[in-house]
C-alpha cells in the first residue's frame, strides 16, 4: 500500500514509501483544560493512534498545548485553521503542522501566499516539523474556486497540487496532502485526480463531517475501500460525532477498516446514502454546548421517518465553522452556546433554544417534503 509514494517523517513515524497506513485522531476536549487534553491524547494513544491533533485557536491554547505536550507520548499535530501566524508559536510544541490552502488570505492580505508559505515552511524545517497541506471542500481558495468556476473537484485537486509545487521550489519535501469532502464519491474522486496528478506525494485520507456511528463509519469504508487497497492513503482519520470520552471510537474503526482491506472484507452498500444524508462534525475544543452530539443523535432519530427522501441535513458543533459548513445543506443547525441556529442552504430561519430546535427542524423538514419535487 502506497508504495509510489516518497517517504516522509513525523518525529519517528514513517508515512508513506510503503509504510503501514497510520491512524490519526482528533482531542475534542478544551485545549486550556490541560488534564482532561492530556487524558484525551493518552486515550487516543493507546487505542493505537499514531497521532493526535490539537486545536489551537489562540496564544492561550498554544500556552496550554506546551504543557500537554510535556505530559503526553503521542505524536502532536496542531491545525493552523485561519491563523497561519500561528505557526511560530506552535511549532516547537509538536511534530506536524497543517495549513488550509483555503484560510491563507485572511490575514496580511498584503503579503502574498507565496511569502506565507515560504514563512510557514522555514518554521517548520527549523522545528523538525512536517507539514499536512489540507484542503477542505467547505474552505477552497478563493481564487481556485474562482478560476475553475463550477468544477470544485478541479478547484481542489489544482489548489493541492499548485501548494505541492510552492513546497517543492522550497525544497521541502517533508509533507503530505489532505484533500476532504462529506460526500464519499467526491472524496475518491479527487484523491484520484490528485493521485494521478502527483503519484509521489503521501496522501492523508479522511472523509469529512462523516457523522454519527454506524453511518459515518459506513460513508468512511465506501471512500477508503476504493482507494486504499490501490495504493491511494497513507494516513487517514476516520471522523465521527460520538461524545468526546469515547474519541477512541476514531481510532478503532480506522483499525477495523485497514484489516478488513487487508483482508478483502469490504461492505456492499450500494444504496447508501442515496436518501436522506446526515452529517455532523466530529467536535473539538470548540464546541461550546457539550449537548451538540446529543443533538446530532436525537436529529437522526427524529427524521428517520423520512429516510427515503433525498435531502441533507447538517448538524455543527461551533458558531466559528457552522455558519459555512451548512451553507450547502438543505437543513442546516450550528450549535452556539446557548442556542441554535437553523438554515436552509445560506438562509437563516432563525434561532431556537436546545430543547425547542427539534420539533421546529421537523416542522421545515415536512414542508421541504411535501414541497411538489419531493426530493425522492
Ligand atoms: S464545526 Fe466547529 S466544533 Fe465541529 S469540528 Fe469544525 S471547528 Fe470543531
Amino acid at each position: 500500500m502506497g508504495q509510489t509514494t516518497r517517504k516522509i517523517q513525523v518525529r519517528d513515524l514513517a508515512i508513506g514509501g510503503g509504510a503501514p497506513v497510520s491512524v490519526q485522531s482528533m482531542c475534542a476536549t478544551h485545549t486550556q483544560d490541560i488534564d482532561a487534553t492530556v487524558r484525551q491524547a493518552e486515550l487516543l494513544r493507546k487505542a493505537g493512534a499514531d497521532l493526535v491533533r490539537i486545536a489551537v485557536d489562540n496564544p492561550k491554547d498554544v500556552q496550554a498545548l506546551a504543557q500537554v505536550r510535556k505530559q503526553t507520548k503521542a505524536r502532536l499535530v496542531v491545525d493552523l485553521q485561519e491563523n497561519f501566524k500561528l505557526a511560530e508559536i506552535v511549532a516547537p510544541h509538536v511534530d506536524k503542522i497543517r495549513y488550509n490552502p483555503g484560510h491563507l488570505h485572511h490575514l496580511d492580505k498584503h503579503r502574498s501566499i507565496e511569502e506565507k508559505i515560504a514563512w510557514v515552511v522555514a518554521i517548520a524545517r527549523q522545528n523538525g516539523c512536517a507539514i499536512r497541506i489540507g484542503v477542505n471542500c467547505g474552505s477552497v481558495a478563493p481564487d481556485f474556486l474562482e478560476r475553475y468556476k463550477g468544477d470544485h473537484v478541479k478547484a481542489i485537486v489544482e489548489s493541492a497540487a499548485w501548494h505541492c509545487g510552492l513546497l517543492d521550489d522550497l525544497k521541502f519535501t517533508n509533507y503530505v496532502v489532505s484533500l476532504k469532502d462529506s460526500d464519499p464519491s467526491k472524496v475518491v474522486t479527487c484523491n484520484k485526480e490528485f493521485s494521478k496528478r502527483r503519484p509521489d506525494v503521501p496522501i492523508h485520507l479522511g472523509v469529512t463531517e462523516a457523522g454519527l456511528p454506524p453511518d459515518g463509519i459506513i460513508k468512511t469504508r465506501i471512500a477508503f475501500e476504493q482507494l486504499i487497497p490501490f495504493g491511494i492513503g497513507d494516513t487517514m482519520r476516520v471522523s465521527l460525532t460520538v461524545p468526546f470520552e469515547n474519541k477512541d471510537e476514531e481510532i478503532k474503526a480506522g483499525r477495523q477498516i485497514l484489516e478488513d482491506i487487508k483482508n478483502k472484507r469490504f461492505v456492499s452498500v450500494p444504496d447508501f446514502g442515496k436518501g436522506l444524508n446526515i452529517i455532523s462534525c466530529p467536535s473539538c475544543s470548540r464546541v461550546e454546548n457539550g449537548d451538540f452530539v446529543k443533538l446530532a443523535t436525537d436529529v437522526k432519530q427524529m427524521t428517520a421517518y423520512a429516510k427515503e427522501h433525498k435531502l441533507t441535513i447538517a448538524v455543527m458543533g461551533c458558531r466559528v465553522n457552522g455558519p459555512g459548513e451548512t451553507d450547502d445543506a438543505d437543513l442546516g443547525l450550528w450549535c452556539g452556546p446557548s442556542t441554535v441556529t437553523l438554515k436552509r442552504k445560506s438562509e437563516t430561519l432563525g434561532t431556537y433554544g436546545y430543547m425547542e430546535v427539534l420539533a421546529v427542524l421537523r416542522q421545515r423538514l415536512d414542508e421541504l417534503i411535501n414541497q411538489p419535487s419531493q426530493h425522492l
